[in-house]
């Protein structure tokens, strides 16, 4: 293994997701590549990330953790069109100049996905069980 990154998945489908959520969501403007993280790069539970999205490489490298059977898939969703949203979106800058990452229209097309209110409750959930995954 020398790239760093894996597509191999066990659970979700994450290439075929982001298909998905592009087409039905983003009317087909996302050209990111979508992969796993490595296994042994977790962060600390107390920061622990479930995604990022790379500009540089336009790559989103999902959290392995994710890749589990007790992940539902709406959540796999959820995480990913957040990431795909920063692509599309850019980053946006407020009135004063300052850098506006999740700015009023990334907030309200993250709020178009129909699993958003869920997503968020099991986003909760999920981070105090993560560490019997
Ligand atoms: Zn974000």
């Amino acid at each position: 293994m020398t790239t760093g990154t894996e597509t191999e998945t066990t659970h979700h489908d994450i290439g075929e997701y982001a298909r998905y959520l592009n087409e039905t969501y983003l009317g087909g403007r996302s050209r990111a590549r979508v992969v796993w993280g490595r296994r042994r790069t977790l962060p600390s539970r107390r920061s622990i990330r479930f995604a990022c999205y790379d500009p540089q490489r336009n790559l989103v490298i999902m959290n392995r953790k994710l890749d589990n059977a007790a992940i539902p898939a709406y959540f796999v969703e959820y995480i990913l069109f957040h990431e795909l949203l920063h692509e599309v979106l850019g980053i946006g800058e407020r009135k004063d100049g300052r850098r506006d990452i999740h700015g009023s229209l990334f907030k309200l097309m993250e709020s178009t996905f129909p699993d958003y209110e869920k997503a968020r409750r099991f986003e909760k959930e999920l981070c105090r069980r993560l560490g019997t995954l």
